[in-house]
């Protein structure tokens, strides 16, 4: 079972002062040296997707190995979008399984940013998924050194936090107060006076980017004041990059032999990291805390009127591509009975993320035209029945 919902995961770290590492995952190798990680402390753990990193992986074929993945650990686990950059994106992220979203539109001016998270807040609150939003600007972008993404940093102020997370809706909110993405030139300077008025004015889960090169003390006094999700991905990716130098020093050639051991380097690491941020030992808590994450199966078998076989295989064809674009649809399965003289004759099951989308599918004006124009007026007897998922529920 243990996909949680990102919110409830969240919301114990924030009320039991600790963080929890949402750490980027880029292959296979990190996907299971994090999840090691975090078992070995028995920690929660945010598995992190960075659209920044889509051009090293094809994100439609990790993702069932990370829902499988997550679904097999026995903590508690979330799949995030980290830094989302449109409507498009986030919805495409859901569909594949993410149960947490972050919306990155900072670089905007506050009024657009405003606009386009409570878009995607609208959006994904029809999916029961929690959304992250950014407010100010942290240089650089994931994976990609603040050195060659400049900028100044911009700050979060108190006030625009507090319009920001007052018009969008957001669950958690990822401000700036001195971090920078990747890897900086100098010691960090964080504004602490800032976060703990932050903190005090809005009540709900910070999140810092940028978490590669700070000190011990400052991760702690971070999240003494309201931190409670930790961005980390570039100490991982330098962990990895170590290991495959050292072998190919050591006169490594072949790809298996230069990439042996990356599991074991990031798992220290991420190790390290859920000591620091005081996650070890919390799964059990956080497992009686949040809910399960389950998804929710939508079943019509249905006879048709008035269609032959072929018209009807159509219909079903137009109805994979149109319904499984609607927001929180994960998969629709058609299929027709072994035996013609089965009492209903055909099947649609819709697998939705979580039950919330049973309203906004409803309401979705592409299923409302689907339905009114294409299935409604040939489908003749039919009985169409929600299912929620019960594996793994009394795991
Ligand atoms: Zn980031």
């Amino acid at each position: 079972m243990p996909l949680v919902n990102m919110k409830d995961m969240l919301d114990h770290a924030h009320a039991n002062g600790y963080a929890v590492g949402a750490f980027d995952l880029v292959s296979l190798d990190f996907l299971d040296g994090i999840l090691q990680g975090a078992e070995n402390r028995r920690a929660p753990v945010i598995l992190s997707l960075a659209e920044s990193h889509f051009g090293y992986f094809d994100f439609r074929n990790i993702m069932p190995a990370v829902v499988a993945a997550a679904r097999r650990s026995p903590i508690p686990v979330a799949i995030h979008l980290d830094h989302g950059a449109s409507l498009d994106s986030a919805v495409r992220a859901i569909n594949l399984g993410c149960n947490g979203i972050m919306v990155d539109t900072s670089n905007a001016p506050l009024e657009t940013n405003i606009r386009l998270t409570r878009e995607i807040v609208n959006m994904a609150r029809g999916c029961g998924i929690p959304v992250e939003g950014e407010l100010g600007y942290v240089p650089g972008v994931e994976g990609e050194d603040a050195e060659r993404h400049p900028g100044e940093i911009a700050y979060t102020t108190v006030e625009e936090a507090e319009r920001f997370v007052a018009e969008t809706g957001v669950d958690f909110l990822a401000v700036s107060i001195g971090t920078v993405h990747g890897h900086m030139r100098g010691e960090p300077v964080l504004d602490f006076q800032r976060l703990a008025e932050i903190n005090q004015t809005l009540g709900i889960p910070l999140v810092i980017h940028g978490g590669t090169g700070l000190s011990d003390e400052q991760f702690r006094r971070l999240i003494d004041n309201g931190v409670a999700k930790i961005n980390y991905y570039t100490a991982l990716a330098d962990a990895a990059g170590e290991v495959i130098r050292n072998h190919a020093q050591d006169g490594a050639r072949g790809y298996t032999a230069l990439v042996s051991g990356i599991g074991d380097a990031i798992r220290a690491e991420v190790e390290r990291c859920i000591d620091l941020w005081g996650g070890t030992g919390r799964a059990d808590a956080v497992l009686e805390q949040a809910q399960p994450w389950r998804n929710l199966e939508h079943v019509i078998i249905y006879n048709v009127e008035g269609l032959d076989e072929a018209d009807t295989h159509a219909m079903m064809a137009e109805g994979r591509r149109v319904l499984s674009a609607i927001p929180g649809v994960l998969e629709v399965v058609t299929a027709q009975a072994l035996k013609e003289d089965a009492a209903y004759r055909y099947a649609w099951l819709v697998r939705f993320c979580h039950p919330a989308v049973v309203d906004s599918y409803r309401d979705h004006p592409d299923h409302v035209a689907f339905a009114d124009r294409r299935f409604r007026p040939v489908a003749g007897k039919r009985i169409s029945i929600d299912y929620q998922d019960v594996e793994d529920s009394c795991s």
